[in-house]
């Protein structure tokens, strides 16, 4: 069986089997990477491999994928960015009692987002309320 010599950054050179290493190809821009798991660390590696080298590695039996771009790299989002008042927003969803109800969907998404807005406009009426009881 051949034996593959390549290194780990932390454990330096090692030999490994075809079993061993895996070789992917981008079908995007034809380039290619193999890839092992350092048998004393565990660490994944990753490097990048010239053709010619994926040739030989394939030939001694390395195993070879050709892997595609995911469709949704190629989405563009549409509609408003998302701002820190979301992140709040989704915060209070996530933490409130309806969160269940919607992610089922058995309640209007909407309906809660406006009741937390709600709540967090009364929480702002009382912060105010106190800041000015603070100036009496
Ligand atoms: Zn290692």
């Amino acid at each position: 069986m051949a034996i593959i010599r390549a290194s780990c950054i932390d454990c330096g050179e090692l030999e490994l089997t075809v079993a061993d290493v895996k070789v992917r190809t981008s079908s995007a821009d034809d380039t290619s990477t193999y890839y092992f798991r350092c048998p004393h660390c565990e660490m994944v590696m990753v490097k990048p491999v010239a053709s010619r080298t994926v040739d030989m590695l394939v030939r001694a039996g390395v195993q070879s994928t050709v892997w595609h771009m995911p469709a949704e790299i190629k989405e563009r989002p549409s509609g408003p960015m998302i701002d820190h008042d979301d992140l709040l927003d989704f915060h209070e969803l996530v933490h409130s009692d309806d969160v269940m109800e919607a992610i089922t969907g058995s309640v209007d998404v909407s309906e809660v987002m406006a009741k937390v807005a709600r709540s967090q406009a009364e929480v702002r009426l009382d912060s105010d309320h106190d800041l000015q009881g603070t100036n009496d």
